[in-house]
């Protein structure tokens, strides 16, 4: 689990590393950019929010993200951290929406 303000320890940085040489047959990941494969994982979890129509959602559910960084060509690529096991897999808030 990230620290309060988010950042990653060096243990989480090695097993997200982990995690990706084990579910790519160990090959690592190839830049879709410049194709090497020499990516820098960030400090920080990034996040998507969810996509509403006509409306810019803050404080809703997010999908939380590590961020690859190609330091070739600094091409991004994500991977969602629950998947990698550095976050738990936690629900979104439920909220009860009522009609009238
Ligand atoms: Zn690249």
């Amino acid at each position: 689990m990230p620290d309060k303000e988010g950042k990653l320890s060096a243990d989480e940085q090695q097993k997200i590393i982990k995690w990706i040489m084990d579910h790519s047959a160990g090959l690592g990941i190839n830049c879709p950019i410049c194709k090497q494969k020499n990516w820098g994982i960030t400090e920080h979890l990034i996040y998507l929010p969810i996509y509403t129509p006509n409306a810019l959602t803050i404080g809703g559910p997010t999908y939380p993200c590590v961020q690859l960084i190609c330091n070739n060509c600094g091409s991004v690529q994500l991977i969602n951290a629950v998947h990698t096991g550095v976050l738990a897999n936690s629900p979104p808030d439920k909220k009860e929406v009522t009609n009238g």
